[in-house]
C-alpha cells in the first residue's frame, strides 16, 4: 500500500512525518501503546511509514498467547481439560460466525438487544477485539475484496499478511466506527468494543478458578488450576483464532467457485467443517444477505442449523433465505 506522506490520514488521526520521532514522542507513543492494551479509545497518532508493520510492542499479549500454548509440556493433560478447551472453541466459533459474522457485519437475521449482547460478550472473548471493530473491518473485505484496501487479501497483500499480519499493524487498530454506525448507537456494544481486553482476560481467571475448583473438589480428574487455563483459554484460543482467519487466506486460495465473483473467494469443505460452515466463501461472496453458506442440502453449515435452533426457541428470528435467482446463476 503506498500513501502521499504529505497526506493527511483518516484512519488514525494526524499523519507523522517518516523521518526519525524524537525521543519524547517515542515516548509518548510507546505509553499510548501499552494503554491500547486496556483502553482501545486511547489516541495516538498514525506513523504512516510504520502503519503496515507488525507493531510488536502492542501485539505483544497476543504473540505470549500462542507462547503460553507451550507450557502444556508442563501442566499435562485430562478429558476434562480437552472437552473444556473444546467447549470453549465450539461455543464461541458459534458467537463468531453467527454474530459477530451473519449477525453484526451482515445482518442476515434479526434478535433482541439482550441476545445480540450476550453472543457480543461470548465473541468479545475470542481475542479477535470487539464486535464493532471486526464488524467494520469485515464489511470493508467486502467492499474492497482484492483491492488495496481490503484489510487481508491474499492475493495483494501476500498470505501471511492475510492470514494474521494485517491484525498486527498500526493500520487495522481503530475501529471505524463511521463503518458500523448500526451498531454504534448501542453503548453497551460501545462498550465491550473500547475494553475489549477485559472480557478474555476474565475467561482465563474463570477457567482458572475453575480448574483450581475442581482439584479441590475432585481430585480424580487430574486437572489443575493452570491445566484449565492453559487448555481452556490458551490452546483453545490459539486454535479459534487461526481456525477463523482461515477464511481469510486458505479461501481464498484453495477450492472450488461455483460462481463467477470478481474476487478468490472458495468453497472449501474442510474450512467449513472447522469454521462450522464459514468455508463456502465462494457462495457467501456471491449473496452475503442470507444467513445460510452452505447453499445446497448437502453443504454443511452448523452455525445455520444452530441459528436454526435458536429460531425454534424464539431466540432469533427473521432468517433471511437464499433467493430463488441466486441458485440459477450457480455454475454447478
Ligand atoms: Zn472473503
Ligand atoms: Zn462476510
Amino acid at each position: 500500500m503506498s500513501f502521499d506522506p504529505g497526506h493527511t490520514s483518516t484512519l488514525d488521526g494526524p499523519v507523522v512525518p517518516s523521518t526519525p520521532a524524537p525521543r519524547g514522542t517515542r515516548w509518548r507513543r510507546a505509553v499510548a501503546t501499552v494503554r491500547r492494551w486496556i483502553d482501545t479509545d486511547t489516541q495516538a497518532p498514525l506513523d504512516e511509514a510504520r502503519a503496515d508493520r507488525i507493531d510488536w510492542l502492542r501485539t505483544s499479549p497476543f504473540i505470549a498467547m500462542h507462547l503460553a500454548c507451550i507450557a502444556v509440556l508442563w501442566v499435562g493433560v485430562s478429558p476434562v481439560a480437552l472437552i473444556v478447551a473444546a467447549a470453549m472453541y465450539a461455543i464461541r466459533m458459534f458467537a463468531l460466525t453467527a454474530f459477530y459474522h451473519r449477525y453484526f457485519s451482515h445482518k442476515t437475521f434479526r434478535t433482541s438487544r439482550a441476545m445480540q449482547f450476550v453472543f457480543a460478550l461470548i465473541g468479545a472473548s475470542s481475542v479477535q477485539r470487539g464486535p464493532l471493530w471486526w464488524a467494520a473491518h469485515h464489511r470493508n473485505h467486502h467492499r474492497h475484496t482484492e483491492t488495496a484496501l481490503d484489510p487481508h487479501s491474499p492475493s495483494v497483500h501476500g498470505f501471511l499478511r492475510s492470514h494474521v499480519g494485517w491484525f498486527l499493524t498500526p493500520r487495522a487498530f481503530r475501529t471505524e466506527l463511521e463503518r458500523v454506525p448500526d451498531l454504534a448507537r448501542f453503548p453497551e456494544l460501545r462498550v465491550l468494543d473500547r475494553y475489549d481486553t477485559l472480557v478474555p482476560v476474565l475467561l482465563a481467571a474463570a477457567l482458572f478458578g475453575l480448574g483450581a475448583l475442581l482439584q479441590r473438589l475432585a481430585p480424580q480428574l487430574g486437572t489443575s488450576g493452570s491445566q484449565m487455563l492453559v487448555w481452556g483459554f490458551f490452546v483453545s484460543t490459539t486454535v479459534l483464532f487461526h481456525a477463523t482467519v482461515t477464511i481469510n487466506s486458505l479461501a481464498h486460495r484453495y477450492g472450488k467457485r461455483r460462481f463467477d465473483t470478481q474476487d478468490d473467494s472458495r468453497n472449501n469443505l474442510w474450512l467449513a467443517l472447522i469454521t462450522f460452515g464459514e468455508g463456502w466463501h465462494n457462495n457467501h461472496h456471491f449473496y452475503p444477505g442470507t444467513v445460510r453458506q452452505g447453499f445446497r442440502w448437502w453443504e454443511i453449515d452448523l452455525t445455520y442449523y444452530g441459528l436454526r435452533v435458536m429460531a425454534l426457541l424464539g431466540l432469533v428470528h427473521d432468517l433471511k433465505p437464499i433467493p430463488a435467482w441466486v441458485a440459477a446463476r450457480a455454475k454447478a
